[in-house]
């Protein structure tokens, strides 16, 4: 009996230029056999006609390939950010429109723990929050001092790189002014502020920072974790946390994809941060070992490093003329996360291993120091096609890219950026100009530079087509287009989703196009992205993904 499906669909937008479209797919243990019509497939023998995607439209399953594990485990706590968002159980959370929007729906959270007799010293954790928006006002430990003097409260930023806390939290993890820990701004009182800035700082506050950290790995955190991709359509994701390679993570990650219903597969970078590794070259060949254990939905062989902050938080390091309007307490020029000059030693002790190295670099001094450090690793070891990657690659420059082009090398653009902070770049950041040409994908292209694009989840959400809208269209919440010249077209933005990140994560052999041979990873939408308006993109439903030929449909409403 055999096992064969072919699907009929409205249309299929295959990503393979030498057959780009067709009207229906055969699929065989889990891999395409075909794209093309029924007559076309049915030649292939004995199968079945399934007719559910009739009039759906069926693309390769969007490859995700710059975000978070903790994606999942952040929905354990409640959200506070700015925009409307969306759970992975498919519930729709309003955003915090101000700070008292934020500071009244903590209010409502600690009145909840309280009546749920939560002990006092058990901390209210909540995340999402972005102060940016709110007109220039910073958000302090005063504004959360006014929901509890008694019980720690500790408030995730939507950067991932940043917390607002309470005086409570700061006295229980001991945290003042002589606290020689980077990243801790004093107020005008010689009292620290609240912020807490990078992961150092920030796991001062050890029992809301570990616990929420904790959850990051579990299974329950993972299955959300693949929802959300499902709910998007999509089927791939790199988990760019780092993590990886701690006992919890990987159990977790083994648990979950060794499940037949798990309807995600991943490639799980490794952090020398997450994996207390003080050797370089010991990381590497433990990597190095576990990309031969590759599973089907579980894939090894990148590396992540982070070499500067957000520019949002005027924590990454720019290249002069640097920040155009920085708050006051902000360090100069923002952070350095490792050290520079140690960059091309660090990045040699894995690329002489085989490994690809994906780095983050928003601001443009940090893509420079990446970018000499892969030149120095190439010098002492040549290697071919090492798609070392630089994440984020919020300004690099032309020149940068020019010479990324010539070393090999990819770029993931954060391209949710424009739309999310666009207007603060403009107005605080790094001024019109260099705003307009931030996440430069048409540079990219036109420097021939093999890029993808991303949503960095949970920074922004997740969903392609929202962030291929971002890349197309650069709309901003003002209204503003933020840099017509660095537009691409809406075929550009989907072949970055797919194929453009199956590449750097050197899986393209295995997805990121519709074609013989490859595994059965569909995105399946109620639109074709190729005829809607581009600027209807965003609004495109998604009905859910196929993943090695098995259906998952979205809870999303
Ligand atoms: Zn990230």
């Amino acid at each position: 009996m055999s096992n064969t499906v072919i699907y009929r669909a409205r249309m299929i937008r295959t990503m393979n230029p030498a057959n780009p479209t067709g009207s229906a797919i055969a699929v065989r243990d889990g891999k395409v056999l075909g794209v093309g019509t029924v007559d076309e497939l049915a030649a292939w023998g004995e199968h079945t006609i399934e007719d559910k995607f009739a009039d759906k439209v069926l693309m390769p399953g969007f490859v995700e390939s710059h975000c978070h594990a903790m994606s999942g485990g952040m929905w354990t706590y409640p959200y506070v950010g700015f925009f409307d968002r969306r759970s992975p159980e498919g519930k729709l959370w309003r955003g915090c429109g101000k700070i008292d929007e934020v500071v009244d729906r903590v209010a409502e959270l600690n009145e909840q723990m309280n009546a749920d007799d939560i002990p006092e010293d058990q901390p209210l954790i909540a995340w999402g929050v972005d102060p940016l928006y709110f007109a220039g006002e910073r958000m302090y430990r005063q504004h959360l001092d006014r929901v509890s003097t008694t019980r720690p409260i500790f408030l995730h930023h939507a950067s991932g790189h940043l917390a607002t806390v309470n005086t409570a939290m700061l006295d229980a993890a001991g945290i003042g002014a002589d606290t020689p820990t980077p990243g801790i701004p004093l107020g005008e009182d010689g009292v620290p502020n609240g912020e807490l800035q990078e992961p150092a700082a920030m796991q001062l506050a050890g029992s809301a920072f570990a616990k929420l950290m904790s959850e990051m790995g579990s299974p329950d955190s993972l299955w959300r974790y693949a929802f959300e991709a499902r709910n998007c359509g999509v089927t791939t994701v790199t988990d760019l946390g780092g993590a990886a390679l701690t006992e919890q993570r990987l159990s977790g990650w083994e648990q979950v994809t060794a499940d037949p219903a798990f309807p995600l597969r991943a490639m799980l970078a490794v952090s020398p941060e997450f994996t207390g590794a003080t050797d370089h070259g010991d990381l590497a060949d433990q990597v190095a070992d576990k990309v031969a254990d590759s599973a089907d939905k579980l894939h090894f062989g990148i590396i992540k490093l982070v070499l500067d902050g957000s520019i949002q938080g005027f924590t990454a390091r720019l290249n002069w003329p640097q920040y155009m309007n920085p708050p006051e307490d902000a360090a100069e020029n923002g952070i350095w996360l490792m050290p520079p000059d140690q960059m091309a030693e660090i990045v040699t002790e894995y690329h002489r291993r085989g490994l690809t190295v994906h780095c983050h670099c928003n601001g443009d001094q940090a893509t420079e120091v990446f970018v000499d450090a892969v030149e120095a690793a190439l010098e002492n070891h040549p290697r071919f096609d090492t798609r070392h990657t630089v994440q984020h690659c919020q300004l690099t420059t032309k020149a940068q890219y020019r010479k990324m082009a010539a070393l090999g090398m990819c770029a993931n653009i954060f391209s949710n950026h424009i739309w999310y902070w666009g207007d603060q770049h403009r107005e605080f950041t790094v001024g019109p100009e260099r705003a307009r040409g931030m996440d430069a994908c048409a540079t990219a292209l036109r420097e021939g530079v093999s890029f993808s694009i991303h949503s960095d989840s949970p920074v922004t959400p997740m969903g392609h087509l929202h962030t291929a809208w971002c890349a197309v269209n650069r709309i901003t919440p003002d209204g503003d287009v933020l840099g017509v010249h660095e537009r691409i077209s809406v075929h550009d933005a989907m072949y970055a989703c797919t194929i453009g990140g199956a590449h750097q994560i050197k899986m393209d052999h295995l997805i990121g196009s519709l074609e013989a041979g490859k595994l059965a990873d569909f995105a399946v939408l109620e639109d074709d992205p190729y005829e809607v308006d581009p600027v209807e993109l965003k609004n495109i439903k998604v009905w859910g993904t196929v993943v090695g030929g098995v259906a998952y449909q979205s809870t999303a409403d």
